[in-house]
């Protein structure tokens, strides 16, 4: 393909840089040396964008900058809001053309939290690692709620049960399916546990839910995760605990099933505070009013500083807009990096930006975010219709250059929903993704956890799926 001939702008950095045999300080892996003037293909691209990209660990010092700045990113929190004053820095001193976009959070405080066991005699037989759902509500008073323990594995179980469950600590133990290659549908069936179960529970009357943890792993690590209350019942207490907890508690009841527990969880919900996306982009040369949309969301949970979930996601979306410049090129349409708030506790930030009345001179053509992990880029994924994934097909190739298996379908997010049902077409790559839930949510979404190498591939493919995007359109 001539790039030259279809009109793509490329700057002297870039094309001085690929008759030098590569990106500034790197060489391609193909070895092809070009003249200045030679047509540029999006072979070359890549391999200036992967020169320059695995040439230092950038997304990961953003990464690394970001979680020590900030910390554990609770949507209406201090923390979160000083991560968006950074992430706007940040893409300032870049260069970027950024600006804040507002939307209204929740706004959820944990507090404390225990879960002992009891004898007969009310005497504490153990204690259990737990961690409150956000947006939970606390238990009653000061010693909270003490009750038997009544344990169902499915929710027919549980509607078995029926008012039998009445004043009752509803514990959920369905383990994670280990047995899926893909972990992301594993966890859809669990997960729906956590959000479903406590008002599945409250609904026969019971004081409090209890739920296992979503992780395949058998730890010490309570994952929490956001409750969805039915409006129409009451609010009952909800925490998740750790799997060796679960695995425990189930086998006393087995034993002594007349067991009580007392849990305390002084979590509040005050109110809805303002907080913001933010947003960086370079302007399209040719098209500005189409955008090639990359993302992240920029809150995490409270249990770790959300390395992972989904600093990751942010920085990459950072990482490839700055891919792209370093490398000279121009795009044709706008390529924006969008981080969002909000997304664990019910995706507002999507919500409001698509609805932002300044998106009506917009087309977004493209959506993409990055919310599966850092983890090693597998394959690039295409959504929307058959025609649009052909058309991104055609760069196949391209992309099995970078170590990808090649497009299918996939792509997605919660937060670019919104965006998607306008007409965007959504796109990512698809990482690695079996030892994602192992940390997802917990006190192990820790930087540790990220390899550099693998975060900045999946920079490099986001930037080599933008640039293309932004040139071909879809
Ligand atoms: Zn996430």
């Amino acid at each position: 393909m001539n790039l030259k001939a279809k009109g793509i702008l490329l700057t002297g950095l870039l094309l001085s840089a690929l008759a030098a045999g590569g990106c500034p300080n790197g060489g391609p892996e193909s070895g092809t040396r070009k003249e200045a003037d030679a047509p540029v293909s999006y072979f070359e691209i890549s391999d200036a964008l992967r020169s320059e990209g695995l040439r230092k660990e950038n997304a990961y010092a953003l990464l690394s900058d970001l979680v020590r700045v900030s910390g554990p990113r609770l949507p209406g929190s201090p923390v979160a809001a000083s991560a968006v004053e950074h992430m706007r820095r940040v893409m300032d001193e870049l260069g970027f053309e950024t600006w804040l976009e507002p939307t209204s959070v929740q706004h959820w405080v944990r507090g404390e939290e225990s879960a002992e066991i009891l004898d007969q005699t009310g005497r504490k037989i153990d204690s259990l690692t737990i961690s409150a759902l956000g947006g939970s509500v606390p238990t009653p008073g000061s010693r909270g709620i003490t009750a038997r323990v009544i344990e169902v594995a499915s929710m027919a179980e549980l509607d078995g049960l029926g008012p039998s469950v009445r004043d009752d600590v509803v514990f959920f133990n369905r383990p994670m399916d280990r047995t899926f290659v893909d972990t992301f549908r594993a966890y859809g069936e669990a997960a729906r546990f956590r959000f479903e179960g406590p008002s599945k529970a409250a609904r026969h009357g019971a004081a409090a839910a209890l739920i296992r943890s979503v992780t395949p792993r058998i730890d010490d690590f309570p994952h929490t995760g956001m409750v969805g209350y039915d409006p129409a019942v009451v609010k009952i207490p909800a925490a998740a605990i750790s799997t060796e907890d679960a695995e425990a508690l189930s086998a006393r009841l087995k034993k002594n099933p007349s067991l009580r527990l007392n849990l305390r969880l002084s979590c509040a919900n005050l109110e809805p505070t303002l907080s913001a996306n933010v947003i960086g982009q370079i302007r399209g040369s040719v098209e500005p009013g189409e955008i090639v949309l990359l993302s992240g969301h920029l809150d995490s949970w409270d249990l770790a500083v959300g390395a992972h979930d989904d600093g990751a996601g942010c920085v990459q979306a950072v990482e490839a807009l700055r891919l792209i410049q370093a490398c000279g090129l121009k795009p044709r349409r706008t390529i924006r990096a969008v981080m969002f708030m909000n997304e664990e506790f019910g995706a507002s930030g999507g919500r409001d930006y698509a609805a932002d009345p300044g998106r009506k001179n917009e087309k977004h053509i493209v959506a993409m975010e990055s919310d599966r992990g850092g983890f090693l880029p597998l394959y690039f994924g295409v959504g929307g219709s058959p025609e649009a994934r052909e058309k991104f097909a055609a760069h196949e190739e391209v992309f099995r250059s970078l170590g990808l298996s090649g497009i299918r379908a996939g792509g997605g997010g919660s937060d670019i929903e919104p965006i998607v049902r306008q007409g965007a077409v959504p796109m990512g790559f698809i990482p690695n993704g079996q030892t994602y839930f192992d940390l997802h949510h917990s006190g192990l979404d820790t930087l540790d956890k990220v390899h550099p190498r693998e975060l900045e591939l999946g920079a490099i493919v986001l930037a080599l799926a933008a640039f293309i995007a932004s040139e071909e359109g879809i």
